[in-house]
């Protein structure tokens, strides 16, 4: 999957990546990747996918050492 780097609204290829915001969320401050066109300044957020990736990694060592904690208190006495 290519990731665009044009402006969503002008077409410029002149995205540039701004300053994180309290207001963005953590939600989307982890997915998504905020820039800023610098020929129309119109602010718009690019796809992450190295942080989905992340999170989902986060995900599945959690559930593995649940897994793990639940499989050994299961055999204690
Ligand atoms: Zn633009």
């Amino acid at each position: 999957m290519a990731v665009t780097n044009t402006c969503s609204k002008c077409g410029a290829a002149t995205l540039r990546h701004s300053r994180w915001r309290t207001k963005d969320g953590l939600l989307r401050s982890l997915f998504f990747s905020a820039v800023r066109c610098q020929a129309c300044q119109y602010r718009q957020y690019r796809f992450s996918p190295w942080a989905t990736t992340l999170t989902v990694a986060v995900v599945l060592l959690i559930a593995f050492f649940v897994g793990v904690i639940y499989t050994v208190s299961g055999q204690l006495p």
